[in-house]
């Protein structure tokens, strides 16, 4: 598993966000599941922002 593709998704949970499990929610860091060999994650996604402007303000 690659290190910083869980890290950025554990730090959103430490920011307030919760696990995604729509199948629409795939490509955000913030989705529940993740594999071997992802790296994806370790950049936010658009929704992933968009969830952390919702906690905390504009
Ligand atoms: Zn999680």
């Amino acid at each position: 598993m690659d290190v910083q593709n869980i890290m950025t998704h554990e730090f959103g949970h430490w920011c307030g966000l919760d696990d995604l499990y729509n199948s629409s929610d795939y490509w955000l860091t913030m989705y529940g599941y993740s594999g071997y060999g992802e790296t994806y994650k370790q950049t936010l996604g658009w929704g992933d922002i968009l969830g952390l402007k919702a906690v905390y303000g504009p």
